[in-house]
């Protein structure tokens, strides 16, 4: 650096003044006359956003602090706000896809940042996928957990005995592998097999090893039912496992699943914020639909009969006095989620089910709706969309400060091309559930500072440049459980770390994302504690 240069900078930075800089340099994107929604659910203001490389340099008054643009988005009438963070995606095929990694489902809902491996199943090699998607290129940032259920099926398989204390100790340097490569916690699926084989005390020996990382311990939690323990009983496991591990927790999809525990939606928040209230760091996302989305083997087959893997269940379906006991908790669990036409199939490659609902399968077929249950999981399983919830329970988690937006965005339901808008559309601008700022802040500074993603989820000079720009007039999710891969409308722009993404509300061929490690992780690692 020159001596002039060096004395003009200082002449800059005595006069405090953004006008010298920004006449010598002009910004890289400047959006002018918004509405800006800041993240931090403060009121909106008019203001114009300056972006220079990756970072937002500037918030306020353009023509009066002289900012020139090599590129200028006039954004009269818009909102303009943080991007979007999905603390629980599936997209971790999708990133890791030549056709697909440009995540655009995700970038038409405003969404900047996604996570994944979530539910405790991914990829458990969390550094090589990081490094691979850094190296391909990929359209949103992305972040990994350390999935529990694939770390126990990596050392276990399907077995659902309980590990040896060299088993133990083969998935703990699994999990401190991943955090020490940038995981953000431990995800765990105890609802799923081979996850929900672990006992809690399991599942809390290897929370402490992300907790020794500065991670957070993120759940589909064991039942959010009353398939086994019950919802009030898994959260609750979930707390103590809070406590045990001593680390922030976070429930996946918060709901209340089922005839049987409709309206417990009130106890289950009076339980987290008490735990909040006793100093637990307690959190969780939701996605704004009804019906979940799973598989038919999933939603009806009880856990037991899963064990050993799929030729175990083959076996077990084949025996006749097995396959009665099988029949008996299917026919219980179909009731749990509404019987037979509650569950709609998605996804297969079977056309001839794909659309219907699993009652028209089994009048088709002439079969009862668990022994048609039974065919469709031999011959390979199907996704379903599982309508299970009411929307009492929906709304009153959706108020609580500690429930975040969430896709949970998976194949073959709405929620993954639709949940960001559609929260907006119908909870904002339809029905003023929430406010504006209220709504963008659970979308983007909340899991922001839950997830521990630095400099993200707040619109503010020095932050960033993951930037939305969408018309409140229009923006909404186009996706239905008919036609599940619609992209959503009404985002006009999308800069992902300062490079535009969707232009004009359309796709714009950038691959801008970043894989992004946990905070920590340059940070000498701490001894894990001991069992
Ligand atoms: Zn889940």
């Amino acid at each position: 650096m020159t001596l002039y240069r060096c004395f003009g900078l200082l002449v800059g930075a005595l006069l405090s003044s953004h006008s010298l800089h920004a006449q010598a340099t002009p910004l890289d994107v400047l959006i002018l006359h918004g509405r800006v929604v800041d993240g931090t659910g403060a009121p909106e203001r008019r203001a114009d956003v300056g972006v220079r490389g990756d970072r937002i340099v500037f918030v306020g008054d353009a023509a009066r602090s002289g900012m020139r643009a090599r590129r200028t988005i006039d954004a009269t009438g818009l909102v303009v706000a943080p991007g979007f963070i999905d603390p629980h995606t599936h997209t971790l095929e999708d990133l890791s896809s030549a056709e697909r990694r440009s995540n655009v489902p995700y970038l038409m809902q405003g969404v900047t940042t996604v996570v994944t491996n979530n539910d405790g199943g991914g990829a458990v090699d969390v550094g090589g996928t990081l490094d691979r998607w850094t190296r391909d290129g990929i359209g949103t940032n992305a972040a990994l957990y350390v999935p529990q259920g694939s770390v126990r099926r990596a050392v276990m398989g399907m077995s659902d005995a309980a590990p040896s204390p060299a088993q133990l100790d083969a998935m703990r340097a699994i999990v401190g592998r991943g955090m020490a490569a940038g995981a953000l916690g431990l995800s765990t699926g105890l609802y799923y097999a081979p996850g929900s084989y672990a006992t809690t005390n399991e599942v809390v020996a290897l929370a402490r090893v992300a907790a020794a990382s500065g991670g957070i311990y993120d759940s589909h939690m064991r039942d959010e039912s009353s398939y086994t323990i019950g919802l009030l009983g898994s959260v609750n496991e979930v707390l103590r496992i809070a406590r045990d591990a001593d680390i922030p927790v976070h429930i996946s999809h918060i709901k209340a699943l089922g005839a049987d525990v409709w309206g417990q939606s009130d106890t289950v928040i009076a339980l987290v914020r008490s735990a909040r209230a006793a100093g637990l760091r307690v959190t969780a996302d939701q996605y704004p639909y009804l019906a979940s989305g799973t598989s038919v083997g999933a939603s009806l087959l009880p856990r037991w009969a899963e064990a050993g893997g799929r030729d175990s269940l083959r076996a077990r379906i084949a025996d006749a006095p097995t396959h009665a006991r099988l029949v008996a908790e299917m026919e219980r669990n179909l009731v749990r989620r509404g019987g037979a036409p509650s569950l709609l199939i998605t996804s297969t490659a079977d056309t001839t089910i794909r659309g219907r609902t699993l009652a028209e399968v089994a009048a088709a077929r002439h079969l009862s709706p668990v022994e048609a249950a039974l065919e469709i999981v031999q011959a390979g399983d199907a996704g379903v969309a599982s309508f299970n919830m009411k929307e009492s329970d929906l709304r009153k988690f959706m108020v609580e400060p500690w429930v975040m937006t969430g896709s949970d965005g998976s194949d073959g339901h709405p929620r993954k091309y639709g949940s960001f808008p559609r929260k907006l559309r119908q909870y904002v601008l339809d029905t003023r559930l929430l406010t504006l700022p209220q709504a963008i802040h659970a979308s983007s500074q909340l899991p922001a500072e839950t997830l521990q993603l630095p400099d993200r989820g707040v619109l503010a000079p020095g932050w960033f440049a993951d930037v939305i720009v969408f018309d409140p007039a229009t923006v909404a999710d186009r996706a239905t459980y008919v036609s599940p891969r619609e992209l959503a409308v009404g985002m006009r722009y999308v800069l992902v770390n300062g490079r535009i993404a969707v232009d004009r509300g359309a796709y714009a061929g950038a691959l801008a994302g970043r894989a992004l490690r946990h905070a920590d992780t340059a940070r000498a690692a701490r001894p894990a504690p001991a069992r």
